[in-house]
C-alpha cells in the first residue's frame, strides 16, 4: 500500500510538471491574421530592425540589379525589407523613431519579425545598426 501511495504521489507530481500553460497559437503563415481588418484591436508587433543600402556588402549578388525583390527602385525614407510571409509587399508599417515605411524588399536574413531599413548610403545604414524591440503597427491604424 505504501508503494501505491508513493506511486500515486509521483504521478501527480509528474502531471503538474507536464501541463504547460496554454499558449495562444499564432501561425505566421496564416494570411488571415495579417489583415488589419481581421483585428478588432490595433495589432502591434515587436520587431528588430537593421539598416542596409544597395551596395554589394549589404546586398551581395543582388546588388548589380539595383532593384528591390518586388521590382521597385529602392528609396531611402520609403523602402524596407521584411518577411513577406508576415508583411506582404506594399504593407505600410509605422516604425517608432523611423516613421512610415513600405515593404518592398526581402532578404535572406530577414525572417519573421526582422525588418531591414533601406538607406541611400552604406555609412548611414551602418550607423543605424541593430535596433531591438521596436513596437511597429500598420499605418493609418488609429491607436486604441
Ligand atoms: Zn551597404
Amino acid at each position: 500500500m505504501k508503494h501505491v501511495v508513493t506511486f500515486a504521489v509521483a504521478i501527480m507530481a509528474l502531471q503538474s510538471f507536464e501541463k504547460p500553460l496554454p499558449k495562444p497559437h499564432i501561425d505566421p503563415h496564416d494570411s488571415k491574421i495579417f489583415q488589419p481588418e481581421a483585428f478588432d484591436y490595433t495589432p502591434r508587433f515587436f520587431i528588430h530592425a537593421t539598416g542596409y543600402c544597395s551596395c554589394p556588402v549589404c546586398c551581395g549578388k543582388w546588388a548589380k540589379y539595383q532593384r528591390t525583390a518586388s521590382g521597385t527602385i529602392p528609396e531611402a525614407g520609403v523602402t524596407i525589407a521584411a518577411d513577406k510571409n508576415i508583411f506582404p509587399f506594399k504593407t505600410c508599417l509605422d516604425i517608432p523613431k523611423i516613421g512610415e515605411r513600405i515593404v518592398e524588399d526581402t532578404g535572406s536574413a530577414i525572417r519573421m519579425f526582422r525588418i531591414d531599413v533601406f538607406f541611400s548610403d552604406h555609412q548611414t545604414a551602418v550607423v543605424f545598426g541593430f535596433q531591438r524591440d521596436l513596437l511597429v503597427r500598420f499605418c493609418d491604424e488609429e491607436i486604441l
